[in-house]
């Protein structure tokens, strides 16, 4: 950490008189890689500790949803997904391994590059509508594009998720989370307002952008509040994230997607948590376009990424950490994304 500016946070975040068994909780992935790779655990008072939560979109997809892509490839459709999901597991396959055995599973870049797919193949493309806020109003402009283009043959397997209902059912009852740091690109969408349910439940939270000065400095905030008892949303990432959000992408997400009840790896079905196709955009939804056939197993033994996307347990508590489970054999998902919890513990310590 050379910069001076970093040098002076860092200082005033290891000396800061903080309660002891104080949790924070980074909710997003990236903040999760960010951390861990500038060692800013590292930095925080005795007796202060930050937990993971359910902010990596891969992590929080139920197996399910790899079972279901899985069949339609074996089905006969153009499987098309972000490169991360190509290496999760399923409860019995990948979708990698569907393509070693011939299925046609292609990593694209962006929604838009998966409707491309569909135009030139003529083929029925199916994408892996995955991801939270964030991803959502580039999936919702996509599906418009394919409508505005009459390209019949592309559809959505959803399991877009949003973040304030995982909050809200992460701080149900009685937390032992003592703040949030908030993932400063879904906050971009969603606005501060969306948090408000937190600071009423007596919570500080601060969005926080991706830098380790940001995170810093945004911890040193989130341990202020805690300390003077103030429950408070700080927007510390304003070059980023407006107060209101962008209403724009919201109101793009607002024509395609309806908020539905969805499952969450770890946090079970939460109520109104996730996207699906409004009634008119029904012809895009692959679960109504195809009978798919996904044959279940049974949930795979000895992997709690669940416990750590609840922030239960750090990774090294899993028995199967960076010994039957790394990065490059991994078991559950939150090994397999750059942005998984239990890969940043293996990459960077
Ligand atoms: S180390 Fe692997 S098996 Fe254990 S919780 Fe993480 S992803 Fe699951």
């Amino acid at each position: 950490m050379a910069d001076t500016k970093l040098n002076r946070l860092a200082a005033r975040l290891r000396a800061f008189p903080a309660r002891p068994g104080t949790r924070f909780m980074e909710v997003c992935g990236t903040h999760t890689v960010a951390i861990r790779r500038a060692g800013i655990q590292k930095l925080l008072p005795d007796g202060v500790r930050l937990v993971s939560g359910p902010g990596c979109p891969v992590c929080v997809s139920p197996d399910r949803l790899i079972d279901e892509a899985a069949a339609l490839a074996r089905q006969g459709a153009v499987i098309t997904s972000f490169g991360d999901m190509l290496r999760v597991p399923g409860s019995r396959t990948s979708l990698d391994r569907e393509r070693a055995a011939g299925a046609d599973v292609r990593a694209v870049y962006s929604p838009l590059d998966a409707l491309a797919v569909a135009a030139a193949s003529g083929r029925e493309t199916v994408f892996l509508a995955v991801g939270f806020e964030t991803t959502a109003p580039a999936i919702a402009a996509a599906a418009l594009k394919a409508r505005e283009r009459r390209i019949a043959n592309f559809s959505l397997l959803t399991a877009l998720r949003l973040v304030p209902p995982a909050l809200a059912a992460l701080v149900a009852g009685n937390t032992e989370l003592a703040g949030f740091l908030l993932p400063g690109h879904v906050s971009a969408i969603i606005g501060k307002p969306a948090y408000e349910f937190l600071a009423e439940r007596g919570l500080p939270v601060v969005i926080a952008g991706f830098g380790a000065a940001e995170i810093v400095s945004s911890l040193l905030l989130l341990l202020e509040m805690h300390e003077e008892g103030v429950q408070r949303i700080v927007n510390n990432y304003p070059g980023v994230v407006r107060d209101g959000g962008n209403e724009r992408s919201r109101a793009v997400m607002a024509e395609v997607f309806a908020p539905a009840d969805a499952e969450w790896r770890g946090l079970g079905t939460i109520p109104l948590s996730g996207l699906e196709l409004r009634p008119a955009y029904a012809d895009l939804d692959a679960r109504r376009r195809f009978r798919i056939v996904a044959e279940a197993a049974p949930a795979r033994k000895g992997c709690r990424c669940g416990d750590v996307l609840r922030g239960r347990i750090d990774p090294p508590a899993c028995p199967l950490f960076n010994k039957a489970c790394r990065p490059d054999s991994p078991v559950g998902p939150c090994m397999v994304s750059s942005e998984g919890s239990c890969s940043a513990w293996v990459l960077y310590g």
